[in-house]
């Protein structure tokens, strides 16, 4: 089994990724690698922030270490809040602020569609690979749900009528931006086997 470094300080990315991953892969937390840093998001593209996260911890660890970076993009909203996501309503980072922000700039729009985009940056014996996953969907004006994290109690992914905060962990992952781009890096780390 593969054992990597998963930088984040997310612990709902840690558990949504360590249950696509299973048995496949070994992943060692930042917690558990006794890293305590907040890892800076400073660029304009989900890919380059993702690459500032896994690059930094690869500095410090000289391991095998993957980040990732995600965004919700509304389509009404020109792509907003995309690569700004944690901090639309502000730098405290704060869910509810985030989503009354979403839902006013979205008032009296018809067109409710929206995507989440993971990326991933996988550094992986010194190289650098990326991994991508969408998930389409739509913002409903009615929070709903008590499950996730961030944007989960107004977005419906295509295919369901549940907001993702009224599904179980493993009901979002039959959907989900992070699952899909998950199975990617599963994919590239199993083919390197034998
Ligand atoms: P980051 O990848 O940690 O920068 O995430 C950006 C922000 O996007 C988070 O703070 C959340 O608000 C939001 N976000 C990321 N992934 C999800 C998700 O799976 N569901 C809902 N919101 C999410």
């Amino acid at each position: 089994m593969h054992t990597i470094i998963f930088a984040t300080n997310n612990q709902h990315k840690v558990e949504e990724i360590k249950k696509v991953v299973g048995n496949n892969v070994n992943i060692v937390t930042l917690a558990d690698a006794g890293i305590d840093i907040d890892i800076p998001e400073p660029h304009d593209t989900l890919q380059d922030n993702a690459s500032e996260k896994s690059q930094t911890i690869h500095r410090l660890t000289a391991q095998n270490c993957f980040s990732e970076d995600t965004g919700l993009e509304v389509e009404a909203l020109n792509g907003e809040p995309g690569v700004k996501s944690a901090r639309y309503a502000g730098d405290e980072r704060n869910f509810q602020g985030n989503i009354d922000k979403l839902l006013l700039n979205l008032a009296g729009k018809q067109n409710r569609a929206a995507r989440f985009r993971t990326v991933i940056s996988l550094i992986w014996e010194e190289k650098e690979y990326f991994f991508e996953g969408i998930c389409n969907g739509r913002i409903v004006d009615d929070q709903k749900g008590a499950q996730g994290f961030g944007y989960d109690p107004v977005f419906v992914p295509d295919g369901s009528n549940k907001t993702f905060a009224e599904m179980s962990m493993d009901e979002k992952n039959a959907f989900s931006h992070r699952r899909k781009a998950t199975d990617k890096l599963v994919a590239f780390l199993n083919s390197l086997e034998g």
